[in-house]
């Protein structure tokens, strides 16, 4: 019976090892079919300024659809972009985008929006990386200020000098650039300190939970404080009510994003957005 068992849970073993690299190649070919034939597209959610609830600046997010339309998480199509080395292909098309959209809104009452875009720390270690983000918003004839990346806490303290000293060009440039996904990680305040950075982003699990843990609303209020006596504005994610929008004013966050004030949308509603809030 045992043999019977072993051999059960080796077939099991085996057609979820099947199940994964079937998964694994249907995405990579969604996202390479998308690239080639448009498919990609971005969604902007709004970061509003807690003091007057002005929109500063808007998070592009990667968006693309299954064969049969169903909307894909890019929460899974980004690890197996990154294992499949079409993240460079994607992150290009990402800053071109995100630039066309900076272009697209000159002249309307959205000039004045930076638009953020996410980083993978795969696409940090192109050593041309600044140079090309750089060049591009160049060649569309916009301000180094109208950009902005993220990256997660994980992916900055993975990163080496070389890697690092990209941000850099970036931030002396003038582009904004923020840590996302803020706590998660194990920076050191001295690490901190040293990274090229203007703002840190609380990670939504802290804010789900400061209400009835008292260690979670201990670190959020701690990482308020870092990040202002560093001279870091601080912008938290995931705010869904009016008691979170309420608490995270208390403890004097700079930016918040979340679904209370707006979800993602396509780049054509944040103009109806904008007029109507
Ligand atoms: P992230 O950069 O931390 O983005 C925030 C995520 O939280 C987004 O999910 C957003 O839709 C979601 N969100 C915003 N407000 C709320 C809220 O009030 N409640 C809840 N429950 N969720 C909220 P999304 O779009 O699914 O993206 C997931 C992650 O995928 C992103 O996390 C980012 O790490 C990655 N990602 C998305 N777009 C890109 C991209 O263009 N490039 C790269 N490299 N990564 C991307
Ligand atoms: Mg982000
Ligand atoms: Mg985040
Ligand atoms: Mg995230």
């Amino acid at each position: 019976q045992a043999k019977e068992k072993g051999k059960n849970s080796l077939c099991f073993y085996t057609s979820d090892i099947n199940d994964r690299l079937q998964h694994y190649q249907n995405i990579s070919a969604i996202l390479y079919d998308a690239l080639a034939a448009d498919g990609l597209f971005l969604h902007f959610q709004p970061q509003i300024d807690l003091q007057d609830h002005h929109i500063l600046s808007c998070e592009a997010l990667l968006r693309c659809q299954d064969r049969n339309g169903e909307p894909l998480s890019p929460d899974v199509l980004i690890p197996i972009a990154e294992k499949s080395g079409l993240i460079n292909r994607i992150g290009d098309w990402i800053i071109e985008a995100a630039c066309q959209q900076l272009v697209n809104w000159q002249g309307t009452a959205l000039e004045k929006v930076r638009i953020d875009i996410n980083l993978s720390g795969k696409q940090l270690t192109n050593p041309n990386l600044a140079k090309q983000i750089l060049n591009c918003l160049s060649t569309y004839g916009l301000k180094t200020s109208q950009l902005g990346v993220e990256l997660t806490e994980n992916e900055v303290i993975g990163s080496d000098e070389l890697q690092i000293d990209q941000l850099k060009q970036l931030k002396n440039a003038g582009v904004h650039i923020s840590i996302d996904d803020f706590g998660t990680g194990y920076s050191s305040l001295v690490y901190l300190s040293k990274l090229p950075v203007c703002s840190l982003k609380i990670d939504r699990s802290f804010l789900v939970h400061a209400m009835e843990n008292e260690s979670d609303m201990a670190i959020m209020k701690a990482i308020i404080t870092v990040g202002h006596s560093l001279g870091l504005s601080v912008v938290v994610e995931g705010v869904e009510t009016t008691e979170q929008d309420r608490l995270v004013k208390s403890l004097g966050c700079d930016l918040a994003q979340g679904y209370l004030y707006a979800r993602p949308m396509p780049a054509g509603d944040m103009l109806k957005y904008l007029t109507s809030n």
